[in-house]
């Protein structure tokens, strides 16, 4: 997925504004699609610094797979009991990413044409926890055998996403002619 240079910026500049309105404390419904449209971004930066031309069904994966979020649902209705040890739901693990990368082995051995689709979810899921780790709470990566959560500070996030983007700038433009 190549995106030129301007665009990369303003992807990143979507990351910083995302994290203001976030600090803001919006009310949930809000607060859930400001942190999707941080998601968004992130995945978008990520898959311009692909060496490789990427199936377009792999990249709507990714992007599907912001979907995780929707075990914060429960939450919402008062139903603690997937989030009561850990700050985000116990979903939001490297078990889920585990289990989505042997969905996608299974997919593509059994159901070839939705391979591209099962590994961009899995690619995905592990893109989103990334951001969490780094936005709010922070994430129990290892959870189930630790409620510990892992959280690193927005800076290091927002300095690799600078990074990546221009990196992606740098090769969108060594590219010549339809990618
Ligand atoms: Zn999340």
């Amino acid at each position: 997925m190549r995106l030129p240079p301007a665009a990369l910026a303003a992807l990143v500049a979507v990351i910083v504004v995302v994290q203001g309105l976030l600090l803001l404390d919006p009310p949930t419904l809000i607060l859930g699609l400001v942190d999707w449209t941080g998601h968004f971004a992130t995945i978008a930066i990520l898959l311009a610094a692909s060496p490789r031309r990427l199936p377009t069904a792999l990249i709507v994966g990714t992007f599907a797979a912001t979907l995780i979020d929707l075990d914060h649902i429960p939450d919402l209705f008062g139903e603690e009991g997937i989030s009561d040890v850990t700050p985000r739901p116990v979903s939001h693990s490297l078990v889920t990413v585990l289990v989505a990368g042997a969905i996608a082995a299974a997919v593509r051995a059994r159901a070839p044409r939705y391979g591209d689709f099962a590994v961009g979810v899995a690619l995905g899921v592990a893109m989103h926890l990334l951001r969490d780790v780094f936005t709010g709470p922070g994430v129990s990566l290892s959870w189930p055998l630790s409620a510990e959560p892992v959280n690193g500070a927005f800076l290091v996030y927002l300095v690799a996403m600078i990074a990546v983007a221009a990196y992606a700038a740098t090769r969108s433009r060594r590219v010549v002619g339809p990618a």
